[in-house]
């Protein structure tokens, strides 16, 4: 297949200073969940991009100096000589398959922790961005940076720039956005100097002015020097001559960085999920640059559509399409676009359970794509997979994100492949849930799979197939894969921590009844420990339904996990924008005769009444896993069906998250033709000799 002329815009090379991006396809600097521990990890995950067709890829924040500490966030860094080979891997890699390389030099300032190197925290005035988010919150203040502190701030860039010369990269940036280093002394209400660092606008930017030269001086001969810059808050302070001051700082300094990168101030901002935020939605923060700068605009928008693409570029708002998610989802997006095959995009869903993982200190796992983080460590790739033997045939039960990744999977490495699926519509979960308030974009885990499942004659797809441990053994093929989910349970959180069986009760519901229709006699209290999105979004239908909703938890939040994946405020403003009672740190009881018992789970042990109609507990999950168990404990049966192996796969073998679900399937259809389930796994193990010479 070829490209559709309408894209041809998206394909053509980009130039950034002294280099040139091949095309428009830019993956924007993100933190990736490995720092520099992992080198390999993190530069198979760039490679791959890179490999993919995007046109420049970039490392996640790179630390300058150990003034500049996130530990125990993973980030990257180039502190001295020594790191410069960790970052030669991830730029030889991308220059292998034709891409420029990227590495957003970083200084955090005030808005960092320095815990390991212990170092004080420095920023304009001493004065940093107050955060309740546990890996920022810390208990050290910063001290306003001196003249000495900026000379050497500025040197830290330098020597940084230089060394990431030698690791071979084409663009380095300077960080001057989201409440760090030089972003630091933009802000009228963080920079109270009195010195020329300070004050008027033109002061205000002097720090960020000069560090521009400086790098252009040490490095601009060969690489572009990229400026990152946070729009939002500024676009709200009035200019003296402009409509804003975000509008007087580009204007101020347009063409001494090659290239602008634009972003919001706030990580749950630019990262907000599909729920709360469409595709595009970046567009009013940065659609102001180009009239005033000539050089590149690059900003994000979790792009997956090349129509939309190209709409931006077009418009004139962007001139590179800049990409975090949708690469992680996707990394072969681009070439899928230019070899015509745009329908096979694996778009992301915006559930930000990559997020999550950077919070978790660990390889980005995405729900879309099972491989990321996997390229180095398992050796897998996103589009190829190795061939098996198509005479082998496999029966998969359940047609859930585990068996639909599980049968695609299986599909590509050429298996004959059945699956069965009860219902009359494929994905399971994904199919119910994506009819969830804001939660549409889920349907594209079935989609993407589907669709594939579609093109290959290898895989046939029975619905209404509700299968039973006969009708298995009387379909007789070489393997069984189980992925017949899980249901939710009635069992009630107790005050130790732990839950049991719940209360006996008509007007008990699990989220599978709500889902599934039953009908809720008012007023309807949801108990939720279950702590992720289902408890707030049952909480957001049945009070669009027109129901009075308390929601109670024994966490103090609504949704607690979420603030890892960066929804938890945005799911708060929406319960109170719609009305929805909350009641924190309380466990339910009793429930009986319209009303609900919630104890206080602190020693007080307070007992209060709420009125309730309908309790609906949103906690427990149990494995739908009977015919996995019938399968497994009849070996006469299997013997005599010719069935060599059985598997259990997604929730039906340990409930969780869709993310884990799809991993669970592809790893399985990875492994299936080898006689032990677990593989042996790489994993990166520091080289100490570097170490031992400073040993006692
Ligand atoms: P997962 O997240 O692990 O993929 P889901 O609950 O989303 O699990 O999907 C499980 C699917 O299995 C559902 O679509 C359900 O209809 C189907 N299913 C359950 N039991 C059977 C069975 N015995 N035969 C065929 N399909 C089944
Ligand atoms: Fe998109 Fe979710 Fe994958 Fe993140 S985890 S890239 S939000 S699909």
């Amino acid at each position: 297949m070829s490209r559709n002329p309408r894209y041809d815009i998206l394909f053509e090379p980009v130039r950034i200073g002294p280099v040139t991006a091949p095309n428009r396809f830019y993956c924007t600097p993100h933190a990736l969940g490995t720092g520099n521990a992992m080198p390999h990890t993190r530069a198979a995950m760039r490679a791959i991009r890179a490999e993919g067709g995007w046109g420049v890829v970039n490392t996640g924040y790179c630390s300058i100096h150990p003034s500049s500490d996130d530990t125990p966030l993973p980030y990257a860094r180039l502190w001295d000589d020594e790191d410069i080979g960790v970052h030669a891997l991830m730029v030889d890699a991308a220059h292998r398959h034709g891409a420029l390389a990227g590495v957003e030099l970083w200084h955090g300032g005030g808005g960092t922790g320095n815990r390991m190197t212990r170092m004080p925290l420095m920023s304009a005035s001493g004065i940093a961005g107050e955060s309740t988010y546990p890996g920022w919150m810390n208990l050290s203040r910063s001290r306003p940076m001196d003249k000495r502190d900026i000379h050497e701030f500025r040197r830290w860039h330098v020597d940084a720039a230089k060394r990431a010369r030698s690791a071979g990269f084409d663009i380095v940036y300077i960080y001057s956005g989201m409440n760090f280093g030089p972003y630091q002394f933009l802000l009228p209400w963080v920079n109270r100097r009195t010195d020329e660092y300070g004050g008027s606008l033109e002061n205000r930017v002097r720090l960020t002015r000069e560090i521009l030269e400086d790098l252009k001086e040490a490095v601009g001969d060969k690489c572009a020097v990229a400026l990152r810059f946070s729009t939002d808050e500024l676009l709200r302070v009035p200019g003296e001559h402009m409509e804003s001051e975000a509008h007087e700082i580009v204007s101020m300094l347009s063409d001494l960085p090659d290239l602008w990168d634009l972003k919001s101030s706030n990580w749950v901002v630019e990262t907000a999920s599909a729920r709360f935020m469409e595709q595009g939605a970046q567009e009013p923060f940065v659609s102001f640059a180009k009239s005033l700068t000539s050089k590149p605009v690059v900003g994000v928008g979790r792009f997956t559509s090349p129509d939309a693409m190209v709409s931006q570029i077009r418009r004139g708002i962007l001139d590179l399409i800049g990409a975090a998610r949708p690469s992680i989802a996707d990394p072969f997006l681009p070439a899928k676009i230019n070899e015509g095959r745009e329908d096979e995009i694996r778009e992301c869903i915006g559930c930000n359970i990559c997020v999550s993982s950077y919070h978790d200190g660990v390889p980005v796992r995405c729900t879309q794509n099972p491989t990321m983080g996997e390229e180095w460590r398992r050796g897998w790739h996103p589009e190829r997979i190795p061939r098996g033997d198509p005479g082998t045939s496999v029966l998969v039960v359940g047609a859930g994100p585990a068996g639909l990744e599980c049968a695609s999977a299986l599909g590509k490495r050429g298996f004959a492949v059945t699956l069965a699926e009860a219902g009359k519509e494929l994905g399971g979960r994904v199919t119910v849930e994506s009819k969830l308030p804001g939660l549409a974009t889920w349907a594209r885990v079935r989609d993407y799979r589907s669709h594939l499942i579609g093109s290959m004659a290898n895989v046939t797809v029975y619905r209404d197939s509700l299968l039973t441990a006969p009708d298995v053994f009387e379909f007789g093929s070489d393997h069984v894969v189980v992925a017949t989910g899980a249901n939710w349970t009635t069992d009630i959180l107790e005050r130790n921590g732990y839950p049991s069986a719940g209360f006996g009760s008509d007007a008990l519901f699990t989220p599978d009844d709500v889902l599934a229709g039953a009908a809720l006699e008012g007023p309807v209290v949801i108990y939720d420990f279950d702590h992720y999105y289902m408890g707030g979004c049952l909480a957001e239908l049945l009070r669009g339904r027109g129901h009075e909703v308390t929601l109670v938890t024994n966490a103090n939040a609504v949704s607690a996990w979420t603030f890892m994946n960066n929804e938890l405020a945005e799911i708060r403003s929406r319960m109170i924008e719609l009305g929805i009672q909350t009641e924190f740190e309380q466990t339910v009881t009793s429930f009986s005769h319209g009303a609900a018992e919630l104890t206080s789970i602190y020693r007080d042990r307070t007992v209060r009444s709420i009125e309730c109609g309908s309790l609906v507990v949103v906690g427990v999950r149990q494995p739908n896993d009977r015919l996995y168990r019938e399968l497994i404990a009849d070996d006469d049966g299997l013997a005599r069906a010719g069935i060599s192996g059985v598997r259990s796969i997604g929730d039906c073998r340990a409930p969780g998250a869709i993310v884990h679900a799809v991993y669970s399937g592809h790893e399985c259809a990875r492994t299936i033709d080898r006689a032990n389930e677990v593989e042996a796994i790489a994993w990166e193990r520091p080289d100490l000799s570097p170490f031992v010479r400073h040993l006692p």
